[in-house]
């Protein structure tokens, strides 16, 4: 045998292994992105080697399910997978190979849908009912799921389920994809952490293992959804466009593909690819990328099918946000508040476009329930702007010599005994004085999220804690010119810029000097509350729990913690300290402009005439509103500006109100003069 069908051999032996632990257990052994690797691999070398392609290679046959726990069907046509492009070339190429296809002078219009991170499945209604669900299985046979499928809500057991929408056909199977949305997967491991029992890492897995249930009463205690995409038969019709496909099953009743779009060129479909990147962390479920498919179905057909994939449609895929790697220790940070955060280390691993060598395990419950251990080769997540953390450990690949995760018993700061408050998640160093405590805390203070002191660093703290110059947040506003001139790197005019930037801070509002201060469970939105109730600084001091739980939003917890913050010997020194500083202790003026749009939600899209994105988010939320990112039935308007995205159209869908920009200065006009 020749090295490369050695290593092709090699290669589909991984793969088969893989996808049996992927696909029937449910429990794979690596990341997405690790298959993917190896299977490009695979693809490439049969591309420049097609004697080498035989018809049980992982390249020509979609992945298989079928469990032994079903009865079979087969599906009235194959259901296919998906080729992948990575890159705005892989989706020129492939337009090229297919027009090199069809006649010459076709030109190709597309549509964009998320690819919905779930599973594949097909569905029969005949004279509107469904009488039967499967699985994709091999593909050509699924396995029967019919009384499972009957537990999901969002599919219809009988169409239309709109009662204007057409009738039914004769016979109309679909397919879809069934998935957990992110905060129904959330519950249901918030219900499994209760129960005591391990969290779920993967929601796609968990959604598959969920809906391949024996006994069905288990899919329906499971929070399952599922969008719909394609027409797979339909008898006395014929659809010729995929966007239309979309239409009629909407009409129908189906939960279609949310947020899918019609483009008359591929580089319009290119131009939206970055949006698609960034909003994926806002979207209510998890995509791995986005699917084009030719929109005329009468082309798609022609172009036919290359091994297991249709020619006519192609799956874009992000850059992976998760990857395996060694977690080689843990280390415990002390946070501003004293809460103990065990942070792994691990052997750099390439996510997302950068290299992780750091990640957060947030508690030690969490530790516990997804039973990490130092050693452990484990699955880490980085998406979007939020801290890389460890989602769970491969546990199939140890070895025996890993080590058990422990809180500490002392601060590693101070040496004081750790606590656990009652009822609290997390572990606390209870020492108001501790030093990496007071580090973090006048960081905090001076940052953008505290009093927004420019030019005023993490470092440049530390640097000034060690020379003597600061030993709380108070002593920010006693720095002279003398001794920071005497530092590294500080020049005078850094110096008098410094100096000012601290001066300007004096006079910020009371509810930013309340967040500044760092008590726990107290962001900007609640100080905000806390400045306008109480007014003054001394007003909240003195504020028993029951007057503080009189705030809206503040609950006992809350109340208490905020009581016992202003009950600490220490930080009453640090507010004297601030108040001879000068530092402004008053509301001076009502920070929220009117309630008049109190318990109503807006959604953005488009570019409006005058105000920008976040000053309109300012001016809704400034009156009570609230913004979202997406349409759904709870929104109340669509504020609508110049070249809208698809939330103008769902918002006619669901019949919500769709408002101009001068038509939100009206409402916002009318009500508060009510
Ligand atoms: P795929 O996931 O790459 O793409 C095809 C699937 O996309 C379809 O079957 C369908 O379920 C889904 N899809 C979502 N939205 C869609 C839409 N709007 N239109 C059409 N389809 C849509 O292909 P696959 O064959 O299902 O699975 C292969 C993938 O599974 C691999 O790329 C790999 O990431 C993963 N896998 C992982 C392991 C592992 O061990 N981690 C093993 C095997 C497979």
């Amino acid at each position: 045998m020749t090295d490369i069908a050695r290593r092709v051999a090699d290669l589909r032996r991984l793969l088969a292994d893989y996808s049996y632990r992927y696909y029937v257990l449910s429990q794979p052994a690596v990341t997405d992105a690790e298959y993917d690797l190896l299977y490009n691999e695979l693809v490439a070398i049969e591309q420049d080697h097609p004697e080498l392609v035989t018809p049980d290679s992982p390249t020509q046959r979609a992945g298989n399910d079928l469990s032994e726990d079903f009865a079979k069907v087969r599906h009235p046509a194959p259901i296919l997978s998906l080729s992948n492009a990575f890159s705005a070339e892989d989706l020129q190429a492939w337009e090229e190979r297919n027009l090199r296809l069809l006649p010459t002078g076709t030109q190709l219009s597309y549509v964009l849908e998320p690819k919905l991170d779930g599973l594949t499945v097909v569905i029969t209604y005949e004279n509107g009912v469904l009488v039967q669900a499967a699985t994709r299985g091999s593909g050509e046979i699924g396995d029967v799921v019919t009384p499972n499928i009957r537990t999901i809500r969002t599919i219809p057991l009988r169409i239309p389920a709109n009662p204007n929408g057409p009738e039914a056909p004769e016979k109309l199977v679909v397919r879809g994809e069934v998935l957990f949305l992110k905060k129904d997967f959330e519950a249901v491991n918030q219900k499994q952490i209760e129960a005591g029992l391990p969290a779920y890492v993967n929601a796609r897995n968990t959604a598959s293992g969920s809906l391949k249930q024996k006994d069905s009463r288990m899919t329906a205690a499971r929070p399952l959804t599922a969008f719909i995409y394609q027409v797979v038969e339909v008898s006395g019709k014929t659809l010729e466009n995929q966007w239309d496909n979309l239409r009629y099953l909407r009409e129908l009743g189906f939960n279609t593909s949310p947020d899918a779009g019609y483009f008359p060129t591929l580089s319009d479909v290119i131009q939206q690819i970055p949006t698609w990147e960034t909003r994926r962390n806002s979207l209510e479920f998890e995509i791995d990328g986005v699917v084009i498919k030719v929109a005329d179905l009468k082309i798609a057909r022609e172009l036919g099918v290359v091994g297991k994939d249709p020619r006519g449609a192609i799956a874009y895929k992000f850059p992976a946000q998760e990857a395996s790697t060694h977690l080689l220790d843990v280390v415990v940070t002390v946070g501003r508040t004293g809460k103990i955060v065990p942070n792994a280390r691990l052997e750099p691993v390439f996510i997302g476009g950068v290299t992780v060598s750091n990640a957060t395990l947030h508690n030690y419950d969490i530790v516990h329930t997804l039973d990490i251990r130092v050693g452990d080769r484990v699955v880490v997540k980085r998406a979007g702007d939020v801290i890389p953390n460890v989602i769970g450990a491969l546990t199939a690949e140890r070895n025996g010599s890993e080590k058990p995760i422990i809180p500490p018993e002392r601060c590693p700061f101070c040496d004081t005994p750790i606590i656990r408050p009652e009822g609290a998640v997390d572990y606390y160093c209870p020492n108001t004085r501790c030093p990496e405590r007071v580090f973090r805390q006048i960081e905090f203070f001076v940052s953008r999220a505290g009093l927004d002191i420019e030019g005023f660093g993490g470092q440049t703290v530390k640097t000034l804690i060690d020379k003597g110059l600061l030993h709380d947040e108070a002593d920010v506003f006693s720095l002279t010119a003398e001794p920071l001139l005497e530092l590294d790197k500080f020049a005078e005019k850094k110096v008098n810029n410094l100096l000012a930037a601290i001066e300007a801070a004096k006079a910020r509002p009371l509810s930013q000097v309340i967040t500044a201060l760092g008590i726990e469970g107290v962001g900007s939105t609640i100080a905000v509350d806390l400045a306008n109730h109480f007014g003054s600084m001394d007003a909240l001091q003195a504020a028993t729990p029951a007057l503080l739980e009189e705030v809206d939003g503040i609950g006992g917890i809350l109340a208490q913690s905020i009581f016992d913050w202003f009950q600490d010997a220490y930080h009453l020194s640090v507010l004297d300290k601030l108040r001879a500083a000068g530092v402004n202790m008053q509301n001076t003026a009502r920070e929220v402009a009117s309630d008049s749009l109190t318990g109503k939600t807006f959604v953005l899209t488009g570019t409006l005439p005058t105000l920008s994105r976040d000053d309109a988010t300012t001016l809704i939320e400034s009156h009570g509103g609230k913004v979202t990112g997406s349409v759904s039935k709870k929104t109340d308007y669509v504020v609508v500006g110049d070249s809208p995205g698809s939330k103008a159209e769902k918002a006619a869908q669901l019949g919500v109100a769709i408002l101009s920009e001068q038509d939100l200065f009206a409402l916002i006009g009318a009500a508060s003069s009510e």
